[in-house]
């Protein structure tokens, strides 16, 4: 009887390209990314569309531009932090733009697997390099002392907005499944200059593949990064910003307003 792919085990399988990607460099490579993205880019196997929350993750990629192609120098930043927790290793840092026409551009993801200080620098890094008019760090339980520490630790001109992760992360409208209506919408941007390798580490790519992969990937820091900033960003232009100033890019207003907290 023929089996399907998903049941023959990967040590039983014969790569098709040994000279690059032997059986040690494929195993190595499924420890590195989760296993649908492996199953996905290494074996043919993708998984049923039906099951993926962000079915229209790819109509936002746009190749040959970076986000610079798409802001002025008055554009607005938006920077999300999803920390990591003792479960779960990474942390992401997510940085997009909101363009004139009200499109939202990605410009950074940075992921990594840093102390509370080190995650506090590159923090402090990407807000220096960007300028972003906020920083919105998850504030649950276990991550409450990383905001409470950068207001101490010399990080206190840096605008943080606590971010509570509940009921609101499924919720219809403004929950995860408000990025897919986005996507569908037009709404995102996700530039890239050129081609990336399909195992490409780097965290743009780890967006676009955790956000194919969601909900059955295994690590969804960069899509809660993602929604994080969505998320934070429409709470804050819909309340006291002036979503009007913010989306005409208005510099000066923008710039007064980074004085929220
Ligand atoms: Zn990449």
């Amino acid at each position: 009887m023929i089996k399907s792919l998903q049941e023959i085990p990967i040590r039983k399988t014969i790569g098709l390209w040994e000279e690059k990607w032997n059986r040690e460099a494929l195993i190595k490579q499924r420890a590195a990314i989760h296993e649908t993205a492996f199953n996905r880019g290494f074996r043919q196997i993708p998984f049923s569309d039906e099951l993926s929350l962000f079915k229209s993750i790819d109509k936002a990629i746009v190749y040959g531009v970076t986000y610079k192609d798409f802001i002025d120098v008055a554009t607005p930043f938006v920077t999300s932090v999803d920390l990591s927790t003792k479960t779960r290793p990474g942390t992401v840092i997510f940085t997009f733009a909101i363009n004139n026409d009200g499109k939202k551009i990605v410009v950074d993801v940075q992921r990594g697997s840093w102390t509370a200080p080190e995650t506090a620098k590159m923090i402090s890094s990407v807000y220096d390099t960007y300028n972003p008019l906020f920083v919105a760090i998850e504030d649950n339980a276990y991550q409450v002392a990383l905001p409470e520490m950068m207001k101490i630790s010399g990080y206190d001109h840096i605008p943080i907005v606590p971010f509570h992760t509940g009921t609101n992360k499924n919720n219809i409208e403004i929950g995860l499944q408000s990025l897919e209506v986005e996507l569908i919408n037009g709404l995102w941007i996700i530039p890239f200059e050129s081609v990336h390798e399909i195992n490409c580490g780097c965290g743009i790519c780890s967006l676009v593949q955790e956000a194919r992969a969601y909900p059955l990937g295994e690590s969804d820091d960069a899509v809660m990064a993602w929604w994080i900033g969505k998320e934070a960003y429409r709470e804050k232009s819909g309340s006291y910003w002036d979503v009007d100033d913010i989306s005409a890019g208005n510099k000066g207003a923008a710039r007064s307003l980074r004085g929220i907290n």
